[in-house]
């Protein structure tokens, strides 16, 4: 069987990884300035040529099965063309909906899944008035091409809301309450073509400058009364959209009315940074999960195996594997560095909670160290 990832990032990358194993054959649609660097050795790429009809697409990545996406900031028009040639899943209009804060956020307060109060703002004109009915701080989010943070704003007070510059916000924006909350915690799961559903243990998250940092799963004391609104959650809206393949949710664990209480942040319909985890902590992993799912196959056990932390390696590389230890995998995406770029994660397991944030420190610790020793190796 043949897929087709739009995107060849680590997402693309990590996809390919999990299903060669499977006997998969994998072909990456490549935006013109798009680095082939994560991908490359794991399929055809192929590059958009903005002259070529869906058609032209479809036989250029080698006629596949299934075609998936890693972001939702694709071409949607293309997918929608795709998918008189081929299944497309998540589907087009699935993909139109969640890329957009206004149109996702719009859906979740229709459908009465919790969220931060917000409102839908469509001109400057419209954000003064939101503005307004908010107090300070709260958050400006652009409705599209918004990810790790980019095309956000805190807006401390007035005179912040001059400094964003109107422009960025053609297309229109959410104006959000600041949320208060305990902690970062994510749901990921996956539903088959059947409709049958899965569901991982949920992550609790840390980000740094809104970049995810850390991962750790199964969150500790999560109440189960809260893991099944959730889970209700999810499968409401995947039911209801008739969503195939893997679904992230980013959930705030806050207080409402004196009450823990889950608010949605944000819907990925991919596989997600968060769920990384899974490669080294659960039977099938997202990335697995997600190719059964979309090829119409059964999707795998979500069962963990004991606790699993994921870090993100940020705008370092990793250049020495002598600490590596037992409990420990390292995944690298082969970009070229930049600040602050995901440039690979390193997942450890323990069979001990608290063991586990000692080893992920000690992780953290021996990363740091040989990022300095690199970057002394860049100066030199
Ligand atoms: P997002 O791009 O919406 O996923 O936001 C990235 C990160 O910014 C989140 O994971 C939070 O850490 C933070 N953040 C986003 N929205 C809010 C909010 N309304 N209140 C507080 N923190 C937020």
């Amino acid at each position: 069987m043949r897929l087709s990832v739009i995107g060849g990032g680590q997402l693309a990358r990590m996809m390919a990884l999990s299903g060669i194993p499977m006997g998969l054959k994998f072909s990456f649609l490549l935006k013109d300035e798009e680095s082939d660097r994560c991908i490359k050795g794991l399929g055809d790429a192929v590059r958009f040529d903005p002259n070529d009809d869906a058609e032209t697409i479809y036989q250029k990545l080698g006629c596949p099965d299934v075609v998936t996406i890693e972001s939702e900031n694709v071409d949607v028009e293309l997918l929608q063309n795709l998918s008189e040639l081929v299944p497309v899943r998540p589907d087009a209009p699935i993909v139109h909906l969640l890329k957009n804060r206004i149109h996702e956020k719009e859906l979740l307060r229709k459908v009465g899944i919790d969220t931060s109060r917000f409102f839908s703002c469509q001109n400057y004109a419209d954000i003064v008035r939101s503005a307004r009915e908010m107090t300070f701080p709260f958050v400006i989010k652009s409705a599209t091409g918004g990810y790790d943070g980019k095309n956000q704003w805190l807006i401390r007070e007035e005179s912040d809301l001059d400094d964003i510059g109107i422009q960025k916000l053609e297309g229109g924006c959410i104006v959000e309450e600041f949320v208060e909350f305990h902690r970062e915690l994510s749901f990921i799961a996956v539903r088959s073509v059947d409709g049958d559903m899965k569901y991982y243990s949920p992550a609790e998250n840390v980000h740094q400058k809104s970049i995810l940092l850390s991962s750790v799963a199964p969150a500790r004391e999560v109440d189960n009364m809260l893991i099944d609104i959730a889970h209700s959650w999810l499968a409401q809206l995947m039911h209801g959209l008739n969503y195939v393949g893997v679904l992230a949710m980013e959930c705030f664990h806050t207080t409402r009315d004196g009450m823990d209480a889950l608010l949605v942040n944000e819907l990925a319909p991919r596989v997600h940074n968060s769920g990384h985890w899974t490669q080294a902590g659960c039977h099938t992993n997202q990335f697995e999960n997600h190719l059964r799912a979309i090829l119409g196959l059964s999707i795998g056990s979500t069962d963990e195996t004991g606790f699993t932390g994921m870090l993100n390696v940020l705008g370092k590389e990793v250049t020495d594997l002598s600490w590596l230890t037992e409990h420990t995998s390292v995944h690298t995406y082969n970009k070229e560095l930049r600040e602050n770029r995901k440039m690979g994660h390193i997942n450890i397991n323990s069979q001990d909670y608290e063991q586990l944030l000692v080893e992920m420190t000690k992780v953290s610790d021996q990363l740091n160290q040989q990022t300095d020793r690199f970057e002394q190796g860049q100066q030199r």
